[in-house]
């Protein structure tokens, strides 16, 4: 047998994207072949040591640190090598395999072409789809679901070096639903399969300065104005800063509400007023990386997430923390938030209000109701932040409030046990699939410790 882990281009491991986490790793492998992740894995379960895959280092917490080797998917199969891999099924579905460490955007330029999207992004697109996958990661809309609903397929291999094709609909031993938000704890990702729909345009319409009590008498008129709706807040005493209204160009005329919504308002959305000008969710910085507004249209792949491919951050002055509740909750969880707005607003940038559907899956945030995310964009003031975050956590208790498993978040493990039902299954599913603990980490046995 060869030995891989000389054989494989390795690099010093680094930081992760927001730079507050150095990776203890020893470094990160490209493998270019399954073959390779497989004898990664294989050399790691019988040293014995760690492995753990890296995507595009965007968590701003250690779920992706390990202490042994990170392996990078990012020279598997790239796009840009052609390697998508289209198939339309009875059901008409169109789906496309792609290379784990694929991020968004370039398979979203790369499925234009085609006549294809992906049905929706987070808010840039420079993620992997891997690594936005395990941790349910989202974009916004009352009928759109996190980016791994759209998931129907997954190549992985396990903690034993096996290779395991999993399908959603045909579930064996490793039911679907609990593999697609994996927390990396299942093996690594070396191919997923999305569902993809035919291409659609996208318009952004902005709109500044919505009353607080609007958004709490027409929360569901507000979310529902359009495909895709977030609202910007730095809990001024007024109302939210910005409501970005992102609509299907394929829906519009359908109004007042629904898709078309952003037409129907014409200067006057809920009492906050048309933007006349391109905006940052932040005050006063310049809208250049900001993808386009002003209701251009174009390509839902340049429009759904708030920052162009273009303008590739290496790492940003942030950190960021969210907290998704059941919607039913959203308008009580905000203002249980706007009390704590003295402690919340030292140390914030934004916070961002988005809707996701549900979803089904094991370890989603929203997999058993439609949810509403409250997400924090803090100063990189990391001490400060984590202080505060117990008290977050406590005022949102009520209302089951769920952390998003890939930013800073305090909820423990006998906690995060209540929230979610089958997180216990799924502790024993990584066992299962990783008995020698190859992928285990300090943020594993945090969360999973008390299942
Ligand atoms: C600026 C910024 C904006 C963001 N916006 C959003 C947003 O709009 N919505 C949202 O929900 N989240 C958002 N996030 C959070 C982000 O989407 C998640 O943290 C996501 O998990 C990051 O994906 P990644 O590829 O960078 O993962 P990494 O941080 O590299 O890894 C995350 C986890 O995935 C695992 N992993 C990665 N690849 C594989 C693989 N091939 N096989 C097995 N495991 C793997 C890693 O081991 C780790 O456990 C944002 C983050 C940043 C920095």
């Amino acid at each position: 047998m060869t030995d891989v882990t000389q054989s494989v281009t390795t690099q010093p491991a680094g930081t992760n994207w927001a730079g507050n986490l150095a990776y203890s790793a020893d470094a990160v492998a490209s493998p270019r072949t399954v073959a390779e992740v497989q004898e990664l894995v294989r050399a790691a379960a019988s040293a014995p040591s760690r492995v753990r895959a890296l995507g595009t280092r965007h968590c701003f917490n250690d779920l992706a640190d390990t202490d042994g080797l990170l392996v990078s998917l990012a020279g598997l199969d790239p796009v840009a090598d052609g390697h998508l891999q289209l198939q339309t099924g009875e059901d008409g579905v169109t789906t496309v395999r792609a290379s784990a460490g694929t991020r968004y955007g370039d398979l979203a330029a790369a499925l234009l072409p085609l006549g294809l999207a992906v049905h929706n992004l987070a808010s840039l697109p420079h993620i992997s789809v891997a690594g936005a996958i395990a941790t349910a990661t989202h974009g916004s809309g009352d009928t759109n679901r996190g980016l791994g609903g759209a998931v129907v397929g997954l190549e992985l291999v396990t903690g034993t070096g096996e290779l395991l094709e999993l399908r959603r609909g045909q579930d064996g031993p490793v039911p679907f639903d609990a593999a697609v938000v994996h927390l990396g704890a299942l093996g690594i990702i070396t191919h997923v399969t999305l569902a993809v729909e035919p291409a659609f345009d996208v318009r952004q319409d902005v709109f500044q300065d919505l009353p607080w009590e609007s958004l709490a008498q027409h929360l569901d008129e507000i979310t529902g104005a359009a495909y895709s709706v977030s609202v910007f807040t730095r809990w001024n005493e007024g109302g939210p800063d910005q409501v970005w209204l992102k609509s299907r160009m394929d829906a519009l005329g359908e109004g007042p509400l629904g898709e078309g919504g952003a037409l129907a308002y014409q200067d006057d959305f809920f009492g906050a007023r048309r933007a006349t000008t391109a905006l940052h969710p932040l005050p006063g910085i310049s809208a250049v990386s900001c993808t386009d507004q002003l209701g251009v249209g174009g390509p839902s792949h340049v429009r759904l997430p708030h920052f162009k491919m273009e303008f590739t951050p290496s790492n940003g002055a942030e950190l960021q923390s969210e907290y998704l509740v059941p919607r039913e909750h959203a308008v009580a969880a905000i203002e249980a938030l706007r009390g704590l707005r003295e402690r919340i607003v030292p140390l914030l940038q934004i916070t961002e209000i988005r809707t996701m559907a549900s979803d089904g899956l094991w370890l989603s945030p929203a997999g058993q109701y439609d949810a509403v995310g409250l997400h924090f964009t803090w100063l990189p003031l990391q001490a400060e932040v984590e202080a505060l975050l117990p008290v977050i956590e406590e005022a949102l208790a009520p209302f089951d409030a769920r952390p998003h498993w890939g930013k800073l978040f305090t909820t423990d493990a006998a906690r995060l046990a209540e929230l979610y039902p089958r997180l216990g299954d799924f502790a024993q599913l990584a066992e299962t699939l990783d008995p020698a603990g190859v992928f285990r980490n300090d943020y594993l046995d945090r969360v999973l410790r008390s299942t």
